[in-house]
Parts: C-alpha cells; sequence; structure tokens
C-alpha cells in the first residue's frame, strides 16, 4: 500500500506575516496526521528558515519541502541554492523539473537529471514534475513526452534511483488554469508512467509515488485521489489558502 503525499507549492507568493499564518493554519487544521497520509509545504527559499521553525515548535508532522535546488554542493553559482543548504533547514523533499522551470527558464531535461540525482543522493525525496503542452497532447504527444522526461531519469542513473522518490504528472495545459485534467485523464497517463517503470522493474514501479498537479482544489481533489494509480496531490494556488489545502489533504 502507497502512502498518500500531499505537497503545496507555495511558488513566489506571500510574504513573511502571510507566510507564518499560512503554516500556522494549516498546523492547526490538520492535528493529527496519521501514517497513511504525508504533508509538505514548499515554500520560497526565503520563507524556509521561518516556516521551519514554525513546524519545528509544533507537534506538526508537515514536513517541509522546496521548490528546486542546485545540483552542485558549493561553488560560484549566484541566486542559487545547494540540496545541503535545503538540508541545514530540515527540508525534506524537492521538487524538480516543474514546467515553470523548464520551459519558463528553459532547463533542459538533463539539468533536471542532474537537480533529481542530487537530491536523492542527499537523502532527500525528490519529486520529478512531468507533463505535456496543449500542443503536445493535441498532437497526440503525451506518452511520448511524459516518458521521455522520466527516461532521462533512468537512463542517467537506472531505475533503483527512483525508489522512494515521487514523480509529478503535471499537464501543463492545467497548471493555474483552472482548467483541471479529468480524473480519467489523469488516471490514464499515471498508469502509463507505472506500466512504463514496471518494464524495469515492477517492485520500484508499485512503490513509486504518483501525484496529480494541475488545478486541484476542496472540490475535484476526492474524485482525483479515487482513482487506483494517483497516491495524492501537487497543490499551487489552492495550497496558498490554509481551508482549500486541509480540505484537500483531508479528501
Ligand atoms: C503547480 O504549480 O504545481 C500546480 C499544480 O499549480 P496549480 O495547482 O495552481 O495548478
Amino acid at each position: 500500500m502507497r502512502q498518500r503525499i500531499v505537497i503545496g507549492n507555495w511558488k513566489m507568493h506571500g510574504r513573511v506575516p502571510t507566510a507564518r499564518s499560512l503554516i500556522s493554519d494549516i498546523i492547526e487544521g490538520l492535528p493529527d496526521l496519521s501514517g497513511d497520509l504525508q504533508i509538505a509545504v514548499c515554500p520560497s527559499f526565503v520563507h524556509l528558515d521561518l516556516v521551519s521553525q514554525i513546524l519545528n515548535n509544533s507537534e506538526s508532522k508537515i514536513e517541509l519541502g522546496a521548490q528546486d535546488a542546485r545540483a552542485e554542493t558549493d561553488g560560484a553559482f549566484t541566486g542559487d541554492v545547494s540540496v545541503s543548504m535545503l538540508k541545514d533547514f530540515g527540508a525534506s523533499i524537492a521538487l524538480v523539473g516543474h514546467s515553470e522551470r523548464r520551459f519558463g527558464l528553459g532547463e533542459s531535461d538533463d539539468l533536471v537529471a542532474s537537480k533529481f540525482g542530487a537530491i536523492q543522493g542527499e537523502g532527500l525525496t525528490p519529486v520529478l514534475c512531468v507533463g505535456e503542452s496543449v500542443s503536445q497532447r493535441e498532437a497526440g504527444k503525451t506518452e511520448e513526452t511524459v516518458l521521455s522526461q522520466v527516461r532521462v531519469i533512468i537512463d542517467k542513473f537506472g531505475i533503483s534511483v527512483l525508489e522512494g522518490a515521487v514523480i509529478a504528472y503535471e499537464p501543463i495545459w492545467a497548471i493555474g488554469t483552472g482548467v483541471t485534467a479529468t480524473p480519467e485523464q489523469a488516471q490514464e497517463v499515471h498508469e502509463l508512467i507505472r506500466a512504463y517503470l514496471k518494464m524495469e522493474n515492477a517492485l520500484i514501479a508499485d512503490s513509486v509515488r504518483i501525484i496529480y498537479g494541475g488545478s486541484v482544489n476542496s472540490r475535484n481533489a476526492a474524485s482525483l485521489f479515487n482513482q487506483r494509480d494517483i497516491d495524492g496531490g501537487l497543490v499551487g494556488g489552492a495550497s496558498l489558502k490554509a481551508e482549500e489545502f486541509i480540505s484537500i489533504c483531508k479528501s
């Protein structure tokens, strides 16, 4: 049985007071997490310390995540943050390959793979974001696009690197648009990814958590999360409202 996971991606939103009240309200609204559910929030880098301190001063099992990380440990990389720096703040997971970085900032598959390897190598849980654009979907290239984004990781490190990792299927056309993939559309791609991994290693395929992201909210979460191969969600906009996020986690 795969443990469910819901991750809030706060992106570049909020200020110190809003980050403080958001995490405090989420902690209050989710007092007792059972072992069946893992929850993490990914604030901006500059809010990691604040959120980490609030989490540490509470009884909460909510985990701290980061939205990205540099693959190198140290060096002259202006503006970047390494995985070991994230560990200093107690981060246990990190997103990698979010479409806002792949397409917004031109991150290549190879760069994403290097970051993935560094996150996994430092003992954090990498959350590999994959997904097709609307034109790729319309051209019938969803499968090819998504599987090639997974393939790069396997080619670089071998299938065992995916042990304990999370894959987030995030169709680009659903991110921040209010358009959600139907549960059937999402399930179809999740099943494809799992079947693809199964050809490499059945145990890893069965245990890898594949979560859905793209305009998840409190109204559509349950129907998505009820699908056989959907193990939780990566939530952007709706994770900025404590009530919404809590309700999604309860779904
Ligand atoms: C995301 O950015 O990962 C995301 C899924 O955003 P939203 O929920 O706002 O679509």
